[in-house]
């Protein structure tokens, strides 16, 4: 009876946690020496972000809804790379505090939860990389569990906010993080309407509500996903080592361009401060040519150089690679 009032009470927070992802979680050491264990309830939603792809056999498809599922691709890959992951993770540039929250706001339209969960698993994923401690880990948990497993147990679910202290002094991020689920939420909504609108006033695209909601929202997101964890699992697996790291991380013009940049996962584990995870220009890192862009506006600065010692380092141990002094991207360590 005890056994069954338990579950049920762990559903129950499970469903609070759908929206509220904070709730009941004060006590993170607790929580993260739980055992990995699957939690049904509260991976939920991600079960329903899949099978809403199913609905293309209902919606059909249209050219229009086709381009704004990889639109949303691209701008949201972009969030994450950029945003989420070069500067909440990194702080590999600087931005306004406005700014800020307009690119936690972008990041979290991925339903990749919230830029400060993200950034500490993140940062922790760097500390312990294909260590026992590190949450996903091919070599050591296995290609499934590192690409989708480790973000259905329970204790990868909380952000434990003292890790990240740095972005956890801003309470509209804090706030952000803790109802990330409301974003997508709009995203969601805002598409089928407009599908809706277009259907209306502009039938010749021959666009409907349910397509855009199916083709916008469900494909584009589930791809998005699988994209970005592919880093997870296959960086570590599949690619080349430029840099005799201490885990099994790995370069892979593949993945950098399914990812806009993030396949060169051995460089930016060896250089994870630099903006810039492509060193050569052959090494083709889209985030950061948007970046660079975006720096010229005005909007982000202090963009940080791939330091000498990269290029130094990587000629040392390949020497079909340009030396450093032939370079003309390389900057002097002060610059
Ligand atoms: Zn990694
Ligand atoms: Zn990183």
């Amino acid at each position: 009876m005890t056994n069954i009032r338990d579950k049920v009470g762990r559903g129950l927070v499970s469903l609070v946690h759908w929206f509220d992802t904070d709730y009941g979680n004060e006590n993170m050491a607790a929580i993260l020496a739980k055992p990995d264990k699957v939690e049904f309830v509260r991976v939920l939603p991600f079960v329903i972000l899949h099978l809403g792809c199913l609905g293309v056999f209902f919606a059909g498809w249209s050219w229009f809804a086709v381009g704004v599922a990889v639109a949303l691709y691209l701008v949201r890959m972009f969030a994450i790379t950029g945003f989420y992951h070069r500067y909440f993770s990194h702080k590999t540039f600087h931005t306004s505090r406005a700014a800020q929250f307009l690119f936690a706001l972008m990041g979290a339209t991925a339903v990749q939860r919230g830029p400060l969960w993200w950034s500490y698993q993140h940062r922790h994923h760097h500390k312990h990389s294909d260590e026992e401690e590190d949450v996903h880990s091919p070599t050591l948990h296995g290609f499934w569990w590192s690409h989708i497993g480790w973000i259905t147990s329970g204790r990868n679910f909380p952000t434990d906010y003292s890790q990240v202290r740095d972005l956890a002094r801003y309470p509209e991020l804090v706030f952000l993080n803790r109802f990330d689920t409301v974003v997508p939420f709009v995203l969601a909504v805002s598409l089928f309407v407009l599908g809706h609108f277009l259907s209306v006033y502009f039938p010749s695209l021959g666009v409907t509500s349910w397509q855009l909601l199916v083709w916008g929202f469900f494909i584009s997101t589930a791809v998005l996903f699988h994209a970005t964890s592919s880093i997870n699992s296959l960086a570590h697996l599949l690619g080349k080592r430029r840099y005799d790291t201490e885990d099994n991380s790995r370069n892979s013009l593949l993945l950098a361009l399914i990812t806009l940049g993030e396949g060169w996962h051995n460089n930016h584990h060896r250089f994870m401060n630099a903006t810039r995870q492509g060193f050569y220009w052959w090494e083709i890192d889209v985030s950061y040519y948007l970046l660079k862009a975006l720096s010229w506006t005005g909007l982000i600065w202090d963009l940080k150089p791939v330091p000498r010692a990269a290029y130094e380092a990587a000629y040392e141990n390949h020497h079909s690679i340009p030396a450093a002094k032939h370079l003309s991207t390389v900057r002097s360590p002060r610059a």
